[in-house]
């Protein structure tokens, strides 16, 4: 499944609800391949940040570019990118394999070409033997697998994930940090991370960009943020972390 990722640009991204300026002039610009965290506390425009990015809020004003292209307003399913989310949303009335074709079905991939797509996506996420399984019969952490794999089937470049993880225990959590880690290195695709956890940001992450009230307050490394941080609140934020 190996693919180049691709470069993701926002400029002075601003997103209002009413008079509530929920991001303020976000800019970023995360690198083709990079795996790059959007951290900061609930309700700091995380969120909102990624959904523009996907498509499924639109920006009141700047420009969001995809490896140099302005994007618009092109419809979510048009923009090369691929979504997981806090709750994996699979269909329990169809097999792990029929879950993870779902997004070639809706993408018109021919028939034929479907299969060994689905299975270079089940050995992505190492669940080869599960194919023919149930959701209901996957543990969370299993299930959270199968929408991974559902998300790069047709391998976009660029990977969106909002706390993946928020619904798992710690363990599950710790492990599964490393599949993501792993999954990233081996696709080359560019992943766009949300969480709030300092400590999962810098685990994962190639750089961490630190939100505050609607804005990025920080970018760098895990180390710069600890060794220079710009800020009190990101000394205080990345501090927090155990
Ligand atoms: P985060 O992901 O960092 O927790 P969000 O981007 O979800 O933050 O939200 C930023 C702010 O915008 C929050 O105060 C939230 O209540 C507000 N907000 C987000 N979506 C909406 C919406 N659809 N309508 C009104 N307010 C919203």
């Amino acid at each position: 499944l190996s693919g180049r990722g691709a470069g993701v640009r926002l400029e002075n991204i601003t997103k209002r609800f009413g008079d509530f300026t929920a991001i303020d002039g976000v800019s970023l610009d995360v690198r083709p391949g990079e795996f790059i965290t959007l951290l900061g506390p609930s309700g700091s425009g995380k969120t909102t940040t990624l959904n523009v990015i996907a498509g499924f809020t639109e920006a009141d004003a700047g420009r969001l570019l995809i490896d140099g292209t302005v994007i618009g307003s092109l419809p979510t399913h048009k923009r090369d990118l691929g979504m997981v989310f806090q709750h994996y949303a699979l269909f329990p009335h169809m097999t792990v394999a029929a879950n993870i074709a779902y997004p070639l079905k809706q993408r018109r991939v021919p028939k034929a070409r479907r299969a060994p797509l689905v299975q270079a996506a089940l050995e992505s996420v190492r669940l080869n033997d599960f194919a023919h399984r149930y959701p209901r019969e996957l543990s969370g952490g299993q299930q959270q697998r199968v929408a991974v794999a559902r998300s790069i089937v047709y391998r976009p470049r660029v990977l969106l994930m909002d706390e993946p993880l928020g619904a798992l225990d710690k363990k599950l959590r710790d492990r599964l940090q490393l599949e993501i880690r792993r999954i990233h290195a081996e696709l080359g695709t560019t992943f766009v991370y949300v969480t709030h956890d300092q400590d999962e940001a810098l685990v994962l992450s190639d750089r961490i960009a630190v939100f505050n009230r609607g804005d990025i307050e920080q970018l760098g490394t895990a180390e710069e943020l600890y060794e220079r941080p710009r800020t009190l609140f990101v000394a205080r934020f990345i501090g927090e972390s155990t």
